[in-house]
């Protein structure tokens, strides 16, 4: 039984101080229970808490440390960075840079702006299609999770398409009522919408896969899909790849599969690898919608650590780390380590739908293929909080919801898979 007496006295005094003690809810454990451990050391695909208890990381702080913590590469250049100085509110050298290898791996991003998180990215994506196209509607999918802005921060009525409902106290029904919900890998719900409503209708955005409800992969073609339906309608698709970006490929999800499959997003969002753990993130696309941002255009947003040096710097950094080699790694890791895990669950009989959208992947404690949000909703999640338990017990990390994607990273060894493979039968057996 390993100890947590430290993280426990660190976590009762940041509920002294903190909301919830911690920054951002998922953190809490509130789903799966216990004490949430704290953290204060990561070197390649391990970390370690205050304790000293040592993890296998299959979180990978929610997608960013593609390459491993701490990498040397990374850490040299954002010390030098900082040496120089942590901000200037002023333009510098490592936006551009980093602006062009953005892209350079996704042309279809002639212009890139930044910000300092995913949920600023998809705020100005959404203000930038409402003003290039003078409508106010946003259609979005259930179970898509793009950040916490207000119009965004919105759950599903009871009918196919439903207007939003405000999913938290403090936001407002006026807030949510331009913003759509549809069930996702729903073709017929969004024809039905569009023939009925897509005269008023700015953008259809979607997370390039669903992973924010576990990974719920897209259906073949629906991407294609709604890039076809909104250029049809004059509406914007907007792919957000906060989560997806750099990390599916060397172009991201679009640069795998859109590519391959001919449609194209007007707008992307990015975050997560792009600041390699640094706060970052950015919005890119078209010229001819991007240059509608203020200055060049009237569209404001602002910030005053946007394009920051030593955040770009370190988003440089890991993506110089992001190569063929990486990716094909990152495939193979995530079909090791998520065969391993599902094949131990299978021989204890635990049902399960092990569902995977390139290298993300995740397990939904139920024995039904899971296409959309009512879908995940569906599964065990008693049973996930068993599972999740275990595996922290015997020192690996995995995301602490049965909602939420597992990330591998490039640091992962041979090592760490056979003790995620062990870890994972003694697991399974306890939930059974
Ligand atoms: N979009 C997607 C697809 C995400 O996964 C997230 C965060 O997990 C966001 C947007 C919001 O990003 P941030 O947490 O940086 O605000």
């Amino acid at each position: 039984m390993t100890t947590f007496e430290t993280s426990l006295q660190w976590h009762n005094r940041a509920q002294r101080i903190i909301p919830g003690g911690v920054s951002s809810p998922v953190r809490a454990f509130q789903s799966v229970g216990g004490t949430p451990r704290y953290f204060v050391k990561g070197e390649g695909s391990k970390i370690w808490d205050v304790d000293g208890n040592e993890y296998v990381d299959l979180v990978g702080s929610w997608g960013p440390m593609i390459v491993g913590h701490a990498h040397p590469h990374v850490v040299s250049r954002v010390k030098s960075a900082m040496e120089k100085s942590s901000s200037f509110g002023a333009p510098g050298p490592g936006e551009v840079l980093l602006a062009e290898e953005i892209a350079a791996r996704v042309p279809a991003c002639e212009r890139v702006r930044f910000v300092s998180s995913g949920t600023e990215a998809v705020m100005t994506a959404v203000r930038l299609a409402r003003a290039a196209t003078g409508r106010n509607l946003i259609v979005k999918f259930a179970g898509c999770y793009h950040g916490h802005s207000d119009s965004l921060l919105v759950q599903s009525g009871s009918g196919i398409a439903t207007l939003g409902l405000p999913n938290s106290p403090g936001v407002t029904q006026g807030q949510t009522q331009d913003t759509i919900v549809v069930p996702f890998n729903d073709v017929e719900a969004m024809n039905r919408l569009f023939a009925e409503r897509g005269s008023e209708i700015a953008a259809v955005i979607t997370e390039a896969t669903p992973a924010n409800m576990g990974v719920v992969p897209p259906s073949p073609g629906f991407n294609k899909f709604l890039s076809d339906i909104t250029k049809k309608n004059g509406a914007l698709f907007i792919l957000d790849e906060v989560m997806t970006g750099f990390r599916i490929s060397h172009g991201g999800w679009w640069g795998k599969f859109g590519l391959e499959e001919a449609w194209t997003p007007d707008l992307f969002t990015f975050g997560k690898v792009i600041g390699g753990g640094m706060p970052l993130a950015a919005v890119g696309g078209s010229a001819s919608v991007m240059e509608l941002l203020a200055p060049s255009g009237s569209v404001y947003q602002a910030g005053t650590l946007s394009g920051n040096p030593v955040a770009t710097t370190a988003g440089l950094a890991t993506l110089e780390l992001c190569d063929s080699e990486l990716y094909l790694s990152l495939d193979s890791r995530a079909r090791e380590v998520g065969s391993a895990i599902s094949n131990a669950l299978t021989a204890a009989d635990v049902e399960h739908s092990f569902q995977q959208a390139g290298n993300l992947f995740s397990f939904f404690f139920t024995s039904q293929n899971v296409s959309n949000f009512d879908d995940a909703k569906k599964q065990d999640t008693s049973a996930f909080a068993v599972f999740f338990h275990s595996l922290l017990e015997q020192g690996i990390s995995v995301p602490p919801s049965a909602f939420e994607a597992w990330f591998v990273s490039g640091a992962l060894t041979d090592d760490d898979v056979d003790k995620i493979a062990k870890a994972a039968s003694v697991a399974a057996q306890q939930v059974k």
